[in-house]
């Protein structure tokens, strides 16, 4: 009788897997691009990082604007925050926000979206089933 070497076999089974299934082990957070101008901080890699956390711009720049304590305008892909701020500033509120509403609460994976149940506003996870409650931005 053969005898599996099962730690080869579970190799063989991840290598397996369609590279959608296995991405979710290295998503990264998307990094600021940013530089200060004045008394102002152009993001200029703003709307990408709205496209790797697969959040409304609108609701990104809203959360943006509340943590920085300033007024931030769109223009282009781009956003100007009136403060200056270092890029490890802006890099922390977007690990803040993907925290709060993208990584799942259960899992830890990135493959949520904003729903609602029973009225109220969730964040569900599609890899897991698993949700929790929409926090308001304040
Ligand atoms: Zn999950």
């Amino acid at each position: 009788m053969m005898e599996y070497d099962y730690g080869k076999l579970l190799d063989r089974a991840w290598a397996n897997l369609p590279e959608k299934l296995r991405d979710h082990s290295r998503f990264e957070l998307p990094k600021a691009d940013s530089f200060v101008e004045g008394n102002q901080t152009i993001l200029k890699n703003f709307n990408e990082i709205a496209d790797t956390l697969g959040r409304d711009p609108r609701h990104i720049q809203t959360y943006l604007s509340k943590e920085l304590a300033a007024l931030i305008v769109v223009e282009g892909k781009r956003i100007i925050i009136n403060r200056a701020l270092k890029r490890e500033m802006i890099n922390k509120r977007i690990e803040d926000y993907a925290r709060e509403y993208v990584i799942c609460h259960e899992c830890g994976r990135p493959d949520t979206k904003f729903t609602e149940l029973e009225g109220e506003r969730i964040i569900k996870c599609e890899a897991c089933g698993g949700w929790w409650p929409q926090r308001k931005i304040k």
